[in-house]
């Protein structure tokens, strides 16, 4: 069993800036999680905590029930991976790897048979006798890795470990350590500021700002029910359409009104939103969520300004009267055959955040 939990953890560096603040988590047994946010939010501090490289300024971390605040890096059990892996340059992928097994004075067998199961898992088998000034940036990471993986720790601790590499491989490493957690069966704590990363990965993920947990949850509950207008914001890509209005009830339907365009939302936790009547408010769209083309429901004529095919799909970039929209549609148009689309809203789709906080 691996359970890491964090109980009010805040952590204030010399120049006294709070870093983490009063954090609150319990990472499963075997859970893969991930901590996503923007830079400098405070995903490597907690990280860092819970290796035991940075010391908690207030707060508990306890890993398997056992408080650990005081236990050095090395009795934890822990591996962490980097995006800056430091790799001995004098030693091959195999010594590289080796390493930490060797100076535990594993048997010699032991140590060939666990280089040689890590090696192919991560595809390195031809690589073993290579020094890392020969390998590729990504070659070098899968090494790091590596180094992790052969030690079998309780707990995996990942920063941002695919940064450096380029995009394809990215993708084929995400998908490699995801099969590796289906496989360890290992609880892994992963940092990723990529929100693709955190959907696709995560058993969970915990969304931060400003060193404050956002939202803990499923990949898809937050994605359908964001708790706040951040997190709503963040998690997927393009992010979600954000246009102020207030809430405004004529002949007993809802409505919201902006500047731009009016929208009856009648159906959307109506009798919250009556009591926001008069109100300012935000109406939260996501791109993939607005209908191109001559689709059901109220639509409105937007002036194209841009479209951008990924090939299944196009972004369209579009103004409605004032305001700017992305949409991602699978509908295809030539950049230069139209100058206006009509769109309309998926009803059930719409998010309104009053106050920062989701109203429905
Ligand atoms: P993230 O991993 O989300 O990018 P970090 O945990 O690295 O964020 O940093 C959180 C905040 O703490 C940032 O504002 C950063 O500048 C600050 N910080 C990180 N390390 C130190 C340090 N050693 N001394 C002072 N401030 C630090």
């Amino acid at each position: 069993m691996s359970k890491v939990v964090l109980q009010n953890v805040t952590k204030k560096y010399s120049n006294n800036q709070t870093a983490v603040n009063n954090i609150n988590l319990e990472v499963n047994d075997k859970e893969f999680i991930v901590l996503v946010g923007p830079s400098g939010c405070g995903k490597s501090t907690i990280l860092r905590m819970i290796a035991g490289l940075e010391q908690v300024t207030e707060g508990k971390i306890y890993i398997d029930d056992k408080l650990v605040n005081h236990v050095p890096p090395k009795d934890r059990n822990i591996a962490m991976v980097f995006q800056n892996y430091a790799l001995y340059p004098h030693m091959t992928v195999f010594e590289n790897m080796a390493f930490g097994l060797t100076i535990r004075k594993l048997p010699k067998d032991e140590i060939k048979k666990r280089v040689t199961e890590t090696a192919e898992i991560l595809e390195l088998q031809d690589l073993l006798s290579r020094k890392p000034k020969a390998l590729s940036g990504g070659q070098r990471q899968r090494v790091a890795l590596g180094r992790a993986i052969i030690r079998k720790p309780k707990v995996f601790l990942f920063d941002e470990p695919l940064s450096n590499l380029d995009a394809k491989l990215r993708v084929q490493m995400r998908t490699e350590i995801s099969k590796l957690h289906q496989k360890l069966k290992t609880t892994m704590m992963y940092v990723t500021h990529d929100q693709t990363e955190a959907m696709t990965m995560g058993d969970r993920i915990v969304v931060i700002n400003n060193g404050i947990i956002q939202q803990v949850d499923k990949p898809l509950k937050i994605y359908n029910n964001p708790a706040n207008k951040f997190v709503a914001g963040f998690i997927s890509n393009p992010p979600m359409n954000f246009i102020d209005g207030v809430i405004s009830i004529e002949k007993r339907i809802v409505k919201f009104k902006s500047q731009h365009f009016t929208l009856n939302i009648g159906e959307c936790g109506t009798e919250y939103l009556q009591e926001l009547e008069n109100q300012i408010v935000t109406l939260g769209i996501r791109p993939e969520d607005i209908l191109v083309g001559n689709q059901a429901g109220d639509s409105h004529s937007a002036d194209i300004e841009l479209i951008e095919p990924l090939g299944g799909e196009s972004l369209y970039y579009l103004h409605l009267n004032g305001v700017k929209l992305v949409v991602k549609s699978t509908v295809q148009i030539e950049k230069s055959e139209f100058k206006s689309v009509k769109i309309s809203f998926k009803k059930d789709r719409i998010h309104i955040f009053y106050k920062d906080k989701p109203i429905c």
